[in-house]
């Protein structure tokens, strides 16, 4: 008898053989193409993460992760996120409890929500001039 398949399944002769060659190949690309189904994103995000992590390795080697950047980014935005009080207002301008960056405000009237310089959520007890 002239066998067709190897003793475990595979294809064994001639063009058959080929076939079974390429199967592995569409069996491989098929698992890659799960993998990056699997990440959720579009192929355009995709891009944009390989950008900034040529980036990063640019930059830092192998001497930090990008999710070691992207949670020390996390961490300060997260407290940038959490108001502060501006209690140094004056006339026409107030000082950021931040970055102590001077801004301007409109007769002790803070009406910025976010510092201009640092992006510092504020927090502001507006008394303003009664007049
Ligand atoms: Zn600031």
């Amino acid at each position: 008898m002239n066998r067709l398949t190897d003793e475990n399944g595979g294809l064994k002769q001639g063009p058959l053989m080929i076939l079974d060659k390429i199967s592995d190949h569409v069996f491989e690309a098929f698992k890659k193409l799960s993998q990056y189904e699997n990440t959720g994103l579009d192929p355009e995000e995709v891009e944009q993460l390989a950008l900034v992590y040529k980036r990063v390795k640019e930059a830092f080697g192998d001497t930090i992760t990008v999710n070691e950047i992207v949670d020390a980014v996390w961490d300060e935005l997260k407290e940038r996120d959490m108001a502060m009080e501006v209690e140094d207002i004056h006339l026409d301008e107030y000082y950021c409890p931040a970055c102590g960056a001077e801004n301007s405000c409109n007769q002790r009237c803070v009406e910025d929500n976010f510092c201009p310089v640092c992006g510092q959520r504020l927090k502001v007890k507006n008394e303003g001039i009664e007049w």
